[in-house]
This record gives structure tokens, C-alpha cells and sequence, in this order.
């Protein structure tokens, strides 16, 4: 299953400014219930980042903070 999410797929964006991606990353939270995730079960959220926000300090904070606010809203946002 990782290894789906972690395939190109169609569509595909950089998740900090919605550039061609670079790298595939997996999400995992580490209080998955408040992600709407079932008691017990990994939430696993996929993304992509393109090679010029990949390896920016600022970039893991950023990316959380994005996915955070997708899950809380239930919908997907770009950063276009
Ligand atoms: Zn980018």
C-alpha cells in the first residue's frame, strides 16, 4: 500500500507551491483519531514536493501545517 502512495500520479503537485513534484512523502500524524482516522489506525496522508521547496529548512513546518488545515477543512487546497 506504501508503495502505491508513493507512485507518480497524474496530477501531481508540489504541496508548498504547487510546482512539477520532485519527491512523494508520506504524512503520518502521531495522533491519528484527531485526523479522522478510526481509534488504532495509521492516518497516512500523501504529498509532493518539488525540488526547489524539498530541502528548505522551512518546508517540514509548512507542509504540516497545510495538511493539517486539508484534513480539518476535508477538502484539498493549492498553494497556486
Ligand atoms: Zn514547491
Amino acid at each position: 500500500m506504501i508503495d502505491e502512495m508513493t507512485n507518480p500520479r497524474p496530477g501531481d503537485h508540489c504541496l508548498i507551491c504547487g510546482g512539477p513534484p520532485a519527491i512523494i512523502g508520506i504524512f503520518t500524524p502521531r495522533e491519528p483519531e484527531k485526523y479522522g482516522a478510526p481509534c488504532g489506525k495509521a492516518r497516512l496522508v500523501r504529498y509532493c514536493l518539488c525540488d526547489h521547496c524539498h530541502g528548505r529548512p522551512e518546508t517540514p513546518e509548512k507542509a504540516e501545517k497545510i495538511i493539517r488545515a486539508e484534513l480539518a477543512g476535508g477538502g484539498v487546497t493549492n498553494a497556486e
